[in-house]
């Protein structure tokens, strides 16, 4: 089967780390497209982020419905009447993990772009700033990869450009791709809901904000 190398699907979610990738993959590809999941997240906003920039960006975008993973896996980041933990627990994972979810969407991306005769999918996890999720471990990545691959008798590349360096590093990138502005503006990654800066108070503002002032202060020293 004839594959597209020219081309890659970005997992999409209208977040600092996702949108890092868009701009990313965008500067490295030809064709790039962007598929974004509804999973019933509490923030809709969030897709409404991802459906801008992708206008901005004019990238072929697919919002695909997965509304069954907050019907199986009820967390804080889909549900109204569960608040955020303020800080990681000591044991297990954050009650804003969604069980499964890096595996379900990335297993739907590669559906879609063998669909699309591609073989390379980019997704902005990261191991730097681990926060307890499982999946977004870069030996799970490998070891789906595999089995998409086998699964679908293909050869997917999953690649993670994010996946070794921290929030700091993350900004720098944006940055030297032309897209600071674009991150610090128009992306949401606040569990509140705040477009931008966010609410500066829950886990992922103290996080990104905390990697923007490390970046800001070598910048511009
Ligand atoms: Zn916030």
């Amino acid at each position: 089967m004839d594959k597209n190398k020219e081309a890659a699907v970005v997992v999409f979610s209208g977040g600092q780390d996702s949108t890092t990738c868009l701009l990313w993959a965008m500067k490295k590809y030809k064709k790039v497209y962007a598929v974004s999941f509804d999973y019933g997240q509490r923030h809709k906003l969030e897709l409404e982020c991802a459906k801008d920039i992708c206008k901005k960006f004019s990238i072929e975008h697919e919002i695909l419905d997965m509304s069954l993973l907050n019907q199986l896996a009820p967390n804080s980041l889909t549900r109204e009447d569960i608040v955020v933990d303020e800080d990681s627990p000591d044991e297990g994972t954050p009650n804003s993990f969604v069980e499964g979810r890096n595996m379900v969407f990335l297993t739907f991306v590669a559906i879609y772009a063998k669909g699309k005769k591609v073989t390379d999918i980019i997704t902005g996890v990261s191991q730097s700033d681990f926060s307890g999720y499982p999946d977004c471990r870069d030996i799970f990545i490998k070891s789906l990869n595999t089995t998409l691959n086998l699964a679908m008798d293909y050869e997917f590349d999953i690649i993670t450009p994010l996946m070794w360096i921290d929030k700091e590093e993350t900004w720098e990138m944006a940055d030297k791709l032309g897209g600071f502005d674009v991150i610090r503006n128009m992306t949401l990654t606040c569990y509140n809901g705040i477009i931008g800066d966010g609410c500066g108070n829950c886990p992922s503002c103290k996080l990104r904000k905390k990697g923007l002032d490390a970046y800001l202060s070598r910048r511009n020293s």
